[in-house]
């Protein structure tokens, strides 16, 4: 049932990502690594629903969300852009395939992070962190989100490729079988992945190259 609550606060994560904290409706139940339809609730946009992932744990007392915005483009994310505490959002239906299910790889392209953001700080609260590994796909080091967080939690087992930027020591271009085969260990039992279609589609082929089980792939497109 939808419900009305208001931000609490909003600041960016990186150029184009904002943080969005807002009021946790009654009742509300959620697993880490599920999404939510959202509106704004201004004039003319209050019909307009898009798909946003909680990044907050399903105990906190706020919910909060990781939008990444696209301002050259009139839609609901470049109207975030101009929301500030007080103002009201419309939570919708809770829904989304993604959940944990045992240690594996993640593999992320871009705001496609957002379920494993949630599901790594529930790791982290359980001190489940194991050998959980992280491939994330940006296209310059100043949109990885949360660079220094899934750092600290993760050290060598978190991988970042860029593909408009050469820095050294993280790896170049997008992400191939090779990348994938050379982090795969005894652990790597689940591989969750969740990005924009295009990523998506490359990435399963990689993943049914390398000759790897539909059940062990958890998705979502973004
Ligand atoms: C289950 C699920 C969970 C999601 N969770 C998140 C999340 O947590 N964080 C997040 O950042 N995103 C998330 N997304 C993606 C998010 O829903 C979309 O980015 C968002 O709906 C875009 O809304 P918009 O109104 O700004 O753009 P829309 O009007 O819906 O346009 C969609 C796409 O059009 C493209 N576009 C850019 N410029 C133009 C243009 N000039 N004309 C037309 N199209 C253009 C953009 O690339 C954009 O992705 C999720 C998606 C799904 C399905």
């Amino acid at each position: 049932m939808a419900q009305i609550v208001k931000i609490k606060f909003i600041t960016h994560l990186t150029h184009d990502v904002l943080k969005i904290v807002a009021e946790k409706p009654a009742d509300l139940v959620y697993q880490p690594g599920q999404a939510v339809d959202i509106s704004i609730n201004r004039p003319g946009w209050e019909d307009a629903l898009r798909s946003f992932t909680f990044t907050s744990l399903p105990d906190d007392d706020h919910i909060e969300f990781s939008i990444k915005t696209y301002p050259a483009h009139n839609g609901v994310t470049n109207q975030l852009l101009s929301l500030k505490q007080g103002d009201a959002i419309t939570v919708h239906d809770v829904f989304g395939d993604i959940h944990y299910k045992g240690e594996g790889i993640f593999i992320a392209g871009g705001a496609g992070i957002t379920p494993f953001i949630a599901i790594f700080k529930q790791l982290e609260k359980e001190n489940k962190i194991g050998n959980n590994k992280l491939i994330f796909a940006n296209k310059t080091k100043a949109d990885i989100i949360l660079e220094d967080k899934f750092l600290q939690l993760l050290g060598n087992n978190f991988i970042n490729i860029l593909s408009d930027e050469k820095i050294d020591r993280y790896e170049h271009g997008f992400i191939s079988a090779e990348l994938i085969k050379k982090n795969i260990d005894n652990s790597s039992k689940y591989f969750y992945l969740c990005g924009p279609d295009p990523m998506m589609q490359a990435v399963e082929k990689h993943l049914s190259a390398l000759g790897l089980a539909e059940s062990s792939i958890v998705k979502e497109a973004f």
